[in-house]
């Protein structure tokens, strides 16, 4: 039996990110790896813009912040001066339009007021030479690399690489995650349960896992333990970059799937880890696909999936912190709980001004998927310690994006 770190860098030593190719910029790509080094075509901004709605004047004529200027034109956004500005006159410029040559500061509309017809009086106590406007290249110049190789694509790089004229763009595809029930008490989830028969709910949390975990999920219904469905299913599954099972993994007379597994040419990694829930998943190798056989109880089901098969997601796609995302967290109330193995315990994770705390929440054990709702995150108890007090520190695996 392997220990969680163990079965940890065994998972992370089989996931490589998958071979780079070149998609459309559109949300389908949102969140994925960029496997290029972007480069600027134009220097932004490509001209001496304009920060603020007032007029383009030229230093020299500014005494004390006090002038009156000629208005000598009027420039907006998209236009371009026609005549450089000569020495007493001042421009009306709108934000985002090119300063006209000659002038190199410019005053906001709230420190001017008009004039006689056709002159402006600044008063601007502040004023400094070059103000109110962003040089030509200072945010990036051409030739320069402004999104780098590994980069994870937000919505603020989505704006960039925009700027710079790319609609597409080389990145790590998001690997396509099969799905495969296995039980011969599964009925699909649009049935009525008859006795004994339990709604594959796994197949459904499983499908929003891998999406939310950045994989592209095929859900491919229900095995009964039967070797020839399994085997058929199973074959159809290996086609993707990744198969997840749930069930079958235990001791059980029924439990197939390691050996049915073997016989289709998957390397077993590891069969069972030190853990709770959990104990009997499974992983293994098929070629480069990656094959996981996470245990059919719903809770155990989850946690094996954040812990591993996230992570496994996370680095086909290219992420250098592919995870798990465990952070350290104070108890803040006592909690008795002892177990033979490490036990990833529902528990609320909160942001509290000296870091996380976590306090844990009410759970009857790896069936009660419920319990987990009302969950974050799972406290990672030790073996063997039966008492926990408030205060200590313990690894926390967070299982939610966003904890407010
Ligand atoms: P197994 O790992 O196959 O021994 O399954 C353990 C238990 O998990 C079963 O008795 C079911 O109660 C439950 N279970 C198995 N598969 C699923 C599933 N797809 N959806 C929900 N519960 C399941
Ligand atoms: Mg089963």
């Amino acid at each position: 039996m392997q220990s969680i770190d163990e079965a940890r860098s065994l998972v992370m030593q089989q996931a490589r990110p998958l071979p780079p190719a070149v998609f459309p910029l559109m949300s389908s790509v949102l969140g994925c790896v960029l496997a290029e080094d972007v480069v600027a075509d134009i220097d932004m901004p490509p001209f001496d813009k304009a920060m603020m709605d007032g007029y383009a004047v030229r230093a020299d004529d500014i005494q004390d912040g006090k002038a009156i200027l000629a208005v000598a034109a009027e420039i907006t956004a998209g236009d371009t001066a026609e005549r450089p500005l000569q020495k007493g006159q001042a421009a009306r410029i709108m934000t985002g339009a090119p300063i006209p040559a000659g002038s190199d500061a410019v005053v906001m509309m709230e420190r001017t007021r008009p004039a006689e017809p056709g002159l402006v009086a600044i008063d601007d106590p502040s004023f400094r030479p070059g103000q109110n406007i962003l040089p030509r290249g200072q945010e990036m110049r051409r030739g320069e690399v402004v999104v780098a190789s590994g980069t994870v694509l937000r919505p603020q790089e989505f704006g960039l690489l925009a700027g710079v004229g790319r609609t597409a763009v080389r990145i790590h595809p998001q690997p396509t995650v099969a799905i495969l029930a296995t039980g011969n008490e599964l009925v699909d989830v649009s049935s009525r349960p008859g006795p004994g028969q339990i709604r594959n709910s796994n197949g459904t949390m499983l499908v929003a896992q891998v999406s939310r975990g950045g994989g592209i999920p095929r859900h491919l219904g229900i095995a009964r333990d039967d070797p020839g469905q399994l085997r058929s299913l199973i074959r159809d599954g290996l086609a993707s970059d990744m198969l997840v099972l749930s069930g079958g993994v235990s001791a059980g007379d029924l439990d197939l799937v390691p050996g049915i597994l073997q016989e289709l040419g998957v390397t077993t990694h590891f069969h069972k880890v030190k853990m709770k829930p959990g104990k009997p998943v499974f992983f293994g190798t098929a070629d480069r696909r990656l094959v996981f056989g996470l245990p059919g109880n719903p809770v155990s089901c989850f946690v094996c999936f954040e812990l591993f098969v996230r992570p496994a997601i996370r680095a086909l796609a290219g992420h250098k912190n592919a995870g798990p995302r465990l952070v350290r967290a104070t108890l803040t109330e006592d909690f008795s709980y002892q177990s033979d193995r490490p036990t990833f315990h529902p528990a609320r994770v909160t942001v509290e001004e000296n870091g996380f705390s976590v306090r844990v929440c009410p759970w009857f054990g790896s069936a009660d998927l419920r319990g987990i709702l009302s969950a974050n995150a799972f406290i990672v108890l030790p073996e063997g310690v039966a008492e926990h007090r408030a205060g200590a520190v313990f690894d926390v695996l967070l299982s939610d994006d966003l904890l407010f």
